[in-house]
């Protein structure tokens, strides 16, 4: 498989998860996505989700200009600041669905980023909320059900509250 097979691979199981979650999640409750990058699954989700609360969360904001999410939505920051602030907002439980992809190439880093952000992520879920994410999590009160949702092993995780 060569570098462009990976990267279509990678990105068909991201949106086809996505496309997954968009119909599987509750109508009720928040949705996030941890790092906006270039807008692409920003995009995707607010076109999957019409009229929905999007919350989006990134560092350095640099999307496309067609992609950035209105002010009051887009949570400029650390995640491991803005997150645990964006808890006491709204509430514990709040999110319906939560989309990470906030990795970089460099697997123990991602590692520990993963290790940091599981609990964080965990308790802003809802029951029956979901976590997309482009890398395993820890999160002993969510199943891993990325196996129910015919993406191949590895590829993309799937975590259901
Ligand atoms: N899903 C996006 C898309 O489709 O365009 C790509 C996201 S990109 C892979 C990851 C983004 O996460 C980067 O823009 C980066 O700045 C952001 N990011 C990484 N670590 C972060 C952190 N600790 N806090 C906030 N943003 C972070």
């Amino acid at each position: 498989m060569t570098r462009l097979d990976s990267v279509i691979r990678r990105l068909t199981a991201q949106r086809d998860l996505l496309d997954w979650a968009t119909r599987e999640i509750s109508a009720q409750g928040l949705v996030l996505e941890l790092g906006l990058g270039n807008g692409r699954t920003y995009d995707h989700l607010r076109e999957r989700l019409p009229g929905r609360e999007i919350y989006v969360f990134e560092r350095s904001p640099a999307a496309h200009p067609d992609c950035i999410p209105p002010d009051e939505y887009l949570i400029v920051g650390d995640i491991f600041e803005t997150l645990p602030l964006f808890t006491e907002r709204f509430g514990a439980g709040s999110a319906a669905l939560v989309h990470a992809d906030i990795g970089t190439g460099d697997a123990q880093a991602n590692r520990e980023l993963a290790q940091r952000l599981s609990p964080l992520i965990e308790s802003l879920l809802q029951p029956g909320g979901l976590l997309v994410a482009d890398r395993a999590f820890d999160l002993p009160s969510c199943a891993d059900i990325s196996a129910q949702t015919g993406v191949s092993e590895g590829r993309y995780f799937v975590y259901r509250r």
